[in-house]
């Protein structure tokens, strides 16, 4: 499977450009963070993939062809977990399942859903309610919708939000199992989901792509960026990612264009990087 979108613009009913000439090419295997603060256009960009909502301009094809042409083949190869989710309360596990799975069209349900709830970890409650259900416990039902019928685009929007680190954990072992023969889109607030499995970021910011390549690279790009000083509260051209207390007084660390020549230089992680893209991007406009 192979997805390009091209030169996508989205415009909303009142104006609002939610996305500005967006273009990303994806072949499997290929699992993509995909990151930027809110308000950057990440859910429309999914929901345009999903056919869910049409672009005001440009075109996304997916091997080779029109994705509106094929909505349903789409639909049926595709598994998306939205951020907001309405699940069925008063359905067990297993019949929500069961449903979606009718939905998608899948032939076998039963043994695609025994399948999906082994793989979420979701056994000992495939008999009850959704209602009775923990938040984290309500997410992996959603991720396990997701993986009905093994699909080969799968798109998850904040997937690890409710989780608690060990599930987290667990479910980025899973992800990016799934995403050895897959395109795996992860949109996510959280850095270190990126970290740990994405071979490929995408970051967006106010509609725009702003850096499209591997998490490595970006750390690159950041260094002689990025140092831990004094707290000074007259010197703003900074912005800090943390501050630490300690005996000898805060210490901060933050990223920069130009560090202060009182900070040490530290090696960047992702966040780090993440942020100095960002608020370079704010300071160049
Ligand atoms: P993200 O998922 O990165 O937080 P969104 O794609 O939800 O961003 O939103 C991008 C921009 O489009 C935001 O400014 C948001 O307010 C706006 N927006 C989103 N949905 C609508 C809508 N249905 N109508 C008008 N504006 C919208």
């Amino acid at each position: 499977m192979d997805i390009s979108i091209n030169q996508i613009n989205k415009i909303y009913q009142g104006g609002k450009k939610a996305l500005k000439d967006v273009s990303i090419e994806m072949k499997r295997p290929d699992l993509i963070g995909l990151v930027g603060p809110n308000g950057a256009g990440k859910s429309t960009l999914m929901k345009l993939l999903v056919a869910e909502l049409l672009p005001t301009a440009g075109e996304i094809t997916v091997d080779g062809e029109d994705l509106l042409k094929n909505e349903i083949q789409m639909k049926a190869s595709l598994g998306y977990l939205p951020q907001t989710f309405g699940l069925y309360d008063e359905l067990t596990v297993y019949q929500f399942l069961d449903y979606m799975a009718a939905l998608k069209g899948i032939k076998n349900g039963k043994e695609a859903i025994d399948t999906v709830i082994k793989e979420t970890n979701l056994e000992e409650k495939r008999k009850a309610k959704i209602k009775t259900l923990s938040g984290g416990q309500r997410q992996r039902v959603g991720i396990a919708q997701a993986f009905l019928g093994n699909p080969g685009l799968l798109i998850f929007d904040e997937p690890t939000v409710g989780l608690d680190p060990e599930e987290r954990i667990n479910f980025r072992n899973l992800f990016s199992k799934k995403a050895e023969d897959k395109i795996v889109i992860l949109s996510t607030h959280i850095i270190e989901d990126v970290q740990s499995i994405c071979n490929r970021l995408i970051v967006l910011h106010e509609g725009r792509i702003r850096y499209d390549g591997t998490p490595e690279q970006l750390i690159v790009m950041a260094q002689e960026h990025v140092g831990i000083m004094e707290e000074n509260k007259k010197e703003k051209a900074y912005h800090i990612t943390a501050r630490i207390n300690t005996a000898n007084g805060v210490m901060c660390r933050i990223v920069a264009n130009e560090l202060p020549t009182e900070a040490k230089p530290a090696e960047p992680t992702l966040e780090d990087a993440y942020m100095y893209l960002i608020t370079r991007e704010e300071v160049n406009g």
